[in-house]
């Protein structure tokens, strides 16, 4: 798996001054790197233990379709405000500076649905945990969280209450 870290573009400060930026972009054109990735992702939970995969807008979309696929499970879209056309539940969480927001249709779980949470990187976790939530909002339950990349040195696996947390590399 590290060998797919050379496939990975290394961005200093960007977006922003001190952010040293994963792009996942060049790893994603590369045919056996992308197919790593997607292998290593549907690992993340056996298919039997899952019911559905979210992907959390925008790079979780990226991959979390073709993981659904893989564990021949359908996808459910985790969406910025103002994006689903029906009834939503919403989740606000902290920012650094700030709050954000997050949208799912109010129908896509089922109370006692199991469902893997899936995105580009784990950083603080402020993101994940809000998903999580959106989640348990709906009678679902987490199954596991997969992502490609998890900064180790920001914790953001504390933010996710003992979740199970499958992490393709780290940093
Ligand atoms: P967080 O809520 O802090 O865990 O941030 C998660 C989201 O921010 C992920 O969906 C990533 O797309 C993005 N992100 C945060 N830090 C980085 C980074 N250093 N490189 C690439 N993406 C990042």
């Amino acid at each position: 798996m590290d060998n797919l870290k050379q496939l990975i573009r290394e961005i200093p400060d960007w977006p922003k001054p001190g952010i040293l930026f994963y792009d996942i972009t060049t790893l994603m054109k590369d045919q056996a790197g992308l197919a790593a990735v997607i292998a290593g992702l549907q690992t993340a939970v056996k298919p039997e233990d899952v019911d559905a995969v979210i992907g959390i807008e925008a790079r979780g979309f990226f991959f979390a379709p073709t993981v659904a696929h893989a564990l021949g499970k359908g996808f459910i879209p985790v969406r910025k405000p103002k994006k689903l056309p029906a009834a939503t539940e919403s989740v606000e969480y902290a920012l650094e500076y700030g709050t954000d927001k997050l949208e799912i249709h109010r129908d896509a779980i089922q109370p006692g649905q199991r469902i893997l949470i899936v995105d580009d990187v784990l950083a603080t976790g402020g993101t994940a945990a809000a998903v999580a939530q959106l989640v348990e909002k709906l009678g679902g339950r987490v199954a596991g969280l997969a992502f490609v990349i998890e900064l180790d040195f920001l914790n953001g696996r504390q933010k996710l209450n003992g979740h199970h947390i499958h992490s393709l590399l780290h940093y």
